[in-house]
């Protein structure tokens, strides 16, 4: 793609975890009977009259506010009419000129600053689904909140548009304004891409690539088109503004329909609503009540001396961070803690056999462990497997150390006992060692912490196999 810089802009719709849905007060909640959560008002019967829900306004003014924006004093609701078999009403409620925030910017880690064009409500469609006998459409979804978060053109590649995504995902959930849950399109990206040559400042028209549920799609339909345009430009071809879906299996982009421009969804102020004002005094509470945001978070991990890598994983989510804050509160070392949190804990999560969201031990058991180590009476070896139990079962560092019988051997003639057993057995490395060969060194003090499960400090067993060998 050389010669041309990519141009990407992303609106990422958030659904937002509300008791009641936007306009009515069915439930909004995942997963249930279909069409259970309806009534008149979502299902846009004749005469039925919505109301706002204030709590989706306010989850929107946090995002607003944790993405820098400025917050209206007066906003409204726009009708934005359009067919779709999902959409009962054949309308959605959305804003148009007056959203509730605008002029934000996010730093995209890894990648640079982006501008925040605006931060509006809407609601959620319903869901169409292909059966064998046909399609049928399901409308508890039809009326849930949705915020629509838009970004100006400021990514300049497919990873840094996803990294963007991500954090304004890690954004929400920071805020608890949303599950964010992926596999049930809690969270959706609209992309839109074009191509320039290096150096201009113009705007070629742009594809759109819709409705988006997974990071690793976005990335891969960005790559595509950004090589598809490349190649229709160096063909001396044009690229007309359209929208193109994603075919994952085959990994191509594929058109779907040129362009509308906003004039075709016929807005006009949402005659049902009235405008309305938002209270500053209470836009000002909200803020000063806002949590610790995934930017903050990481530098104040950074200015806490962890690693690049152990920053990103630990300020990873909520749950995470808080762990290792419960952890290191009691005066466990940050460093010790993060690499547990980074290691077993984090391998253990992959394994579903850990959450750091429902964690099956009190993160302080994880700072009484570092101190136990650090204090001498538990070997790394050991620490592990306590770790693994505590995960496994739960309750406290002191409880799993009996229940393993792993506390470290201190009396100095059962070490000599365990490490002369050992040395008795492996004839061939004694003699490698007596020779000289340091390497074997390792190997033998991995078959005293075999013989004792881990329970032999590794430089007390090495110091006496010296000893006992007399090297
Ligand atoms: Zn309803
Ligand atoms: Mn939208």
């Amino acid at each position: 793609m050389s010669g041309f810089e990519t141009v990407i802009g992303l609106e990422v719709h958030i659904e937002l975890q509300t008791e009641s849905k936007m306009f009515c007060s069915c439930p909004n909640r995942f997963g249930d009977p279909p069409n259970t959560n309806i009534c008149p008002v979502c299902l846009g019967l004749p005469g039925a009259l919505p109301r706002p829900n204030s709590a989706g306004i306010d989850a929107a003014i946090r995002m607003a506010l944790a993405l820098g924006c400025t917050v209206a004093t007066r906003s409204k609701f726009d009708r934005k009419n359009y067919f779709y078999p999902d959409l009962p009403k054949g309308y959605q409620i959305s804003q148009l000129d007056e959203p509730i925030g605008a002029g934000g910017r996010v730093e995209v880690p890894g990648g640079g600053e982006v501008r925040i064009l605006r931060v509006q409500l809407e609601e959620d469609a319903g869901k169409l689904q292909h059966e064998a006998q046909g399609a049928v459409v399901d409308f508890n979804r039809a009326g849930v909140p949705l915020l629509e978060i838009v970004s100006a053109p400021d990514l300049r590649s497919p990873q840094e548009a996803r990294a963007y995504w991500e954090e304004i995902r890690r954004i929400a959930l920071a805020l608890g304004i949303s599950d964010a849950r992926m596999e049930e399109g809690s969270v959706r990206a609209d992309a839109n891409i074009s191509l320039r040559p290096i150096g201009s400042q113009e705007l070629n028209p742009r594809v759109e690539i819709k409705n988006m549920n997974s990071f690793r799609f976005l990335e891969r339909a960005l790559a595509y088109e950004a090589e598809r345009q490349a190649e229709v430009y160096r063909q001396g071809g044009r690229i007309e503004q359209e929208t193109r879906g994603w075919d994952d299996p085959r990994g191509v982009t594929f058109s779907q329909r040129s362009k509308e421009e906003a004039e075709d969804y016929r807005y006009f102020p949402e005659p049902d609503l009235l405008p309305f004002a938002i209270d500053p005094g209470h836009v000002e509470e909200m803020r000063s009540a806002l949590p610790e945001l995934p930017r903050q978070r990481r530098q104040r991990l950074l200015g806490l001396g962890l690693q690049e890598e152990q920053v990103r994983l630990v300020a990873e989510s909520r749950g995470r961070t808080a762990f290792f804050d419960q952890a290191t509160g009691g005066g466990a070392d940050a460093g010790e803690v993060a690499k547990w949190i980074c290691g077993d804990l984090s391998r253990l999560e992959n394994d579903g056999r850990f959450d750091f969201d429902r964690p099956a031990f009190s993160a302080g058991e994880l700072g009484e462990l570092v101190r136990s180590v650090r204090k001498g009476d538990l070997t790394g070896p050991a620490a592990k497997q306590v770790l693994a139990l505590l995960a496994e079962r739960g309750g406290t560092v002191q409880e799993a150390v009996r229940e393993l019988g792993i506390g470290r051997i201190d009396d100095l003639d059962a070490v000599r006992a365990e490490v002369r057993a050992v040395l008795a057995q492996e004839t061939k490395a004694v003699a490698d060692l007596k020779a000289g060969k340091q390497q074997v060194m390792g190997f033998l003090v991995g078959q005293v912490m075999r013989r004792t499960r881990g329970r032999v400090a590794p430089d007390v067993a090495s110091r006496l196999i010296a000893e006992e060998v007399g090297r």
